[in-house]
């Protein structure tokens, strides 16, 4: 272990291995050796083991050979992506000078730490994506936030007072790495869940990152202000130590003076639709919920857009719904308007289909590492713009207005690249063949001078063969003897006394002349002098490039936008969406709505579309009943999803539609995936409920299905009951919800509390079986067809002809009539104030129990005596006397 090194006895080199991994704990480090970048001790262990290296040992004056494992410089790239997507940091210590030209030990640093939240690298990241990095900081019971992405530039701030909002800000950005602070270990989160749940990496920094004055004087220091006011950060006093922290962790990896983080921008999480992270899953916003694909998903049916800068602006349009009706309508005039345009439309989507990442790319410039071939995709990416303001211009309504006047042509940049960087520049930076005749004086001039070497080498070939009389007489060239005369071994003889012998073969000689060396001299030397000119040309184009980073952002921004409304209005025109109308009256009225997904995926024209009602009055709760397979789910899902889409400023898959905006979506649907967490699925959906309930409010949509399924049939009816009452009653909660049941006594409570209606979807009995209708109906269903249903899911006959014996028994029980009477009782409680609410439910549970004592006579009843073992008899015993 390197912890037992003993420093005194090991060589310079491995002292300052040692010395820097001190200073690197936490990251891998990559330490440069000649072509080979190598790891020893623990480093070399994991990393031997991560990516299938051989583990071989280096001695270096201790008992035993130090564990040491290598990778080869040329394909660090590779091994350093696989390495950051497992989680890992690295820390890459290159050699700061030439082995060749330094006596004693090279001068070795850290140059860059790669971290899962920071890598630049585009191959490894997904371009539809951003590739964020939070910071969270827990400080007298509040949480700042931070999240950067620096490929991309974006960089915002804000702040909550709850661990559930600050889960729900984590879950909608979804960071590739958190850092926070010792506080926030501590503040009750679940921090090993958290990791697992969202693959993060997950590390608290030192306490003096989160200094006040460090972090406040950091930031007013890179925004070149006075006072944090000037940046909006006036009332995030929290947020401003979780910026400055990250800003200083940021600073610190990456060596960088970080000058593409242009703006910080404070936003308030009321600003958005709140949308927890089981319901972000069970309404497969961004993926599905089993395969974790697009492909299913909303963001599948809405994201047409044509640039990556588009896909991520459409993804976060989807995370974050708005609330606000004007912002909102904006949105919507603004797709509306490009859906009246269809040929500007496809016009602008094909002008944009040749732009390229120009935001990952501007970073990249920033960053210095774009090379020339970046530069070029840059300047046919802006060649574009005039052509997209052009048909922009014409556009009327304001957000596209806006989006117009943000977006700069850039054809200052585009000249510049115009004049200075040849069409097809090579990968290489360092050899030549960037730069553009005329653009610069001295580079013609060497440039010049090397081709006509050349022409003069040609020409001392001629003269050379007509001199001597040497036909195979050939100039040839090498890195190692330079520019030299070839001779084949048959003409050796004709060779004159000025050439001097260089080298020979075995069927040459190679020669040198006075004039050669003079030429050669002249040719290497322009050439290195050219190359040199012609890189620093290059890198003061870059300069003067990330100079205008603010412009650029601003555009690809406005670029991103752009692409966005042509996609929504291009897939509402292709889908026949419709505009919804906004209200704020709470009201949601789809007619002929539908599952924008689920219509996708089933063959033309086979989707039923159903209506929704639900206001803050006589419709507040929809109790919907139908057997399995019905379309319950479909129908709900199908419902929050319109008034998302509304939100979002989508047009929407409905006839017709006027959306009530909503504060929050919850969703509580069907079994859960949540297995692997080691919870029981009936905690699971407890859990959620629970929280449902906690955090719903008057304003927010509710969709429950199927709410008590996993307990006993009496709890779980219990259960759906007591929570129906909670939201129906507008003293407690009043929220608007769709509530599925397979519970039909549920129906009882129509009309026995207020704003409480049942639905059903239709289905038809044609003999022993049910045939789908998929219309969703007024009234509750009778009767809950799962015998049917089995019997079509080809259950065996002798089961499904039992199944139907046992109903026939079960109904003569007759626990409807008992239900029945709870409800009549409740219908007595009405008049009682709400706080009594809890009176209710004791009452409820009593008379359930005498439910149970006939449920025991009942069980006692069925027992077939003479077929029972003695202890089989024990064990019904032993349960039935815990019924009692
Ligand atoms: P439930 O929740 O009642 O068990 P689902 O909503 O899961 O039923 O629907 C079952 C299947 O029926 C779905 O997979 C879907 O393909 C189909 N379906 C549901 N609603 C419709 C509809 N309105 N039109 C056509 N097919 C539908």
């Amino acid at each position: 272990s390197i912890k037992d090194v003993n420093i005194a006895s090991i060589s310079p080199m491995m002292q300052h291995y040692v010395k820097t991994k001190e200073e690197y704990k936490d990251c891998i480090l990559f330490y440069r050796l000649g072509d080979f970048y190598e790891m020893f001790f623990e480093d070399a262990e994991i990393v031997s083991k991560e990516l299938e290296l051989t583990l071989t040992g280096k001695d270096c004056g201790m008992s035993e050979r130090a564990p040491m494992c290598g990778i080869p410089f040329h394909a660090a790239e590779v091994y350093l992506n696989r390495l950051i997507s497992k989680g890992y940091k690295v820390a890459i210590c290159e050699q700061m000078e030439d082995p060749k030209q330094t006596k004693g030990i090279v001068r070795r640093e850290v140059i860059r730490v790669v971290t899962p939240g920071t890598t630049l690298n585009t191959q490894a990241l997904d371009e539809t994506k951003n590739n964020y990095i939070m910071s969270v900081v827990y400080v007298s019971n509040r949480f700042g936030i931070a999240i950067a992405d620096i490929t991309t530039g974006v960089f915002m701030v804000t702040e909550v007072d709850e661990i559930r909002k600050l889960l729900d800000e984590i879950y909608k950005f979804s960071p590739a790495e958190l850092v926070c602070n010792e506080a926030f270990t501590m503040s009750g989160i679940e921090i090993d869940e958290l990791k697992n749940r969202l693959n993060i990496s997950l590390s608290a920094l030192d306490n003096w990152y989160f200094d006040d004055d460090l972090c406040a004087r950091t930031l007013k220091e890179h925004f070149h202000v006075g006072t944090l006011e000037g940046l909006g950060l006036k009332d995030y006093n929290c947020a401003v130590i979780a910026a400055g922290a990250l800003f200083t962790y940021l600073l610190e990896t990456q060596k960088n003076s970080m000058e593409h983080l242009r703006q910080i921008t404070p936003y308030s999480t009321d600003k958005y639709m709140l949308i927890d992270s089981s319901t972000r899953r069970n309404l497969e916003l961004t993926e599905t919920m089993r395969e974790k694909v697009k492909r299913g998903s909303l963001l599948w049916v809405l994201d047409k857009t044509k640039t990556a800068m588009g896909a991520r602006m459409m993804r976060s349009f989807i995370e974050q719904p708005l609330i606000d009706e004007g912002e909102i309508n904006a949105r919507l005039d603004a797709v509306e308007e490009i859906n009246c345009h269809e040929m500007d439309r496809e016009e602008i989507r094909e002008y944009l289909s040749p732009v390229y990442d120009m935001e990952r790319l501007i970073s990249r410039v920033s960053y210095q590492s774009a090379n020339p071939r970046d530069l070029i995709s840059f300047k046919s990416s802006i060649s574009m713009i005039p052509y997209i303001r052009q048909l922009l211009s014409q556009f009327q309504c304001e957000e596209l207005q806006k989006v117009y006047e943000e977006m700069d042509d850039l054809q200052d940049l585009y000249q510049l690249l115009e004049a200075s960087i040849v069409d097809e520049p090579p990968l290489a930076m360092k050899e030549g063949g960037i730069i553009k005749e005329g653009y610069q004086e001295d580079i013609d001039h060497f440039r010049e001078a090397k081709t006509k070497g050349k022409v003069w080498l040609a020409e001392l070939e001629a003269e050379e063969k007509e001199k001597t009389g040497i036909r195979t007489l050939k100039i040839k060239y090498n890195k190692v003897f330079g520019y030299y005369l070839e001779v084949t071994n048959s003409f050796k003889d004709m060779v004159p006394d000025y050439y001097t012998r260089k080298q020979t073969l075995t069927n040459a000689e190679r020669y040198i002349t006075p004039r050669l060396k003079e030429l050669e001299d002249m040719i290497l030397g322009a050439e290195d002098k050219l190359y040199a000119l012609e890189y620093e040309a290059f890198v003061s184009i870059r300069t003067k490039i990330a100079a205008e980073v603010e412009r650029i952002q601003k555009t690809a921004r406005a670029i991103a936008k752009l692409d966005a409304y042509a996609s929504l209005a291009l897939v509402a025109s292709r889908n026949q969406f419709v505009r919804p109308k906004i209200n704020t009256k709470g009201v949601i009225d789809i007619k002929n709505g539908r599952h924008p997904v689920v219509e996708k995926m089933i063959s033309n024209d086979m989707f039923i579309p159903n209506d929704t009602y639900l206001d803050n009055g006589k419709n507040r709760v929809a109790v919907i009943t139908g057997p399995n397979m019905a379309g319950k789910s479909t129908y709900m899902r199908q419902s929050a999803l319109i008034v998302l889409m509304a939100q979002i400023g989508s047009f929407v898959p409905a006839e017709k539609a006027n959306i009530g905006i909503v504060d929050r979506i919850f969703t509580r649907v069907g079994a859960s995936d949540d297995l692997a967490s080691g919870q029981s699925t009936f905690m699971v959906e407890m859990t959620e409920v629970a929280n449902i309930l906690r955090n719903a409010t008057s304003k927010s949509l509710l969709i429950l299905d199927e709410i008590g399924r996993g307990t006993s049939t009496f709890d779980g009816l219990s259960i759906a009951w007591a929570v129906i009452e909670h939201i129906s009653n507008t003293r407690i909660l009043g929220a608007k919800t769709l509530f599925a049941t397979h519970y039909h006594e549920l129906t009882e409570l129509e009309g026995k509390l207020a704003g409480v209606n049942n639905y059903c979807i239709a289905v038809k009995e044609r003999g022993d079986d049910i045939v789908f209708l998929r219309k969703i109906v007024k009234g509750g269903a009778d009767k809950s067809y799962g015998i049917q249903v089995a019997k079509l899911a080809g259950v065996p006959n002798s089961v499904i002809e039992r199944a139907k014996e046992l109903v026939e028994e079960l109904v003569s029980a007759d626990i409807t009539a008992t239900v029945k009477n709870i409800a009549s009782e409740n219908k007595k409680q009405k008049t009682k104030p709400a706080v009594h609410f809890d009176e209710v439910d004791m009452e409820q549970i009593s008379l359930f129990d005498t439910v149970k004592d006939d449920d025991v006579i009942e069980e006692l009843k069925s027992i077939q005596l003479d077929e029972l073992r003695p202890v089989d008899a024990l064990n019904i015993l032993y349960r039935l006397q815990n019924k009692l």
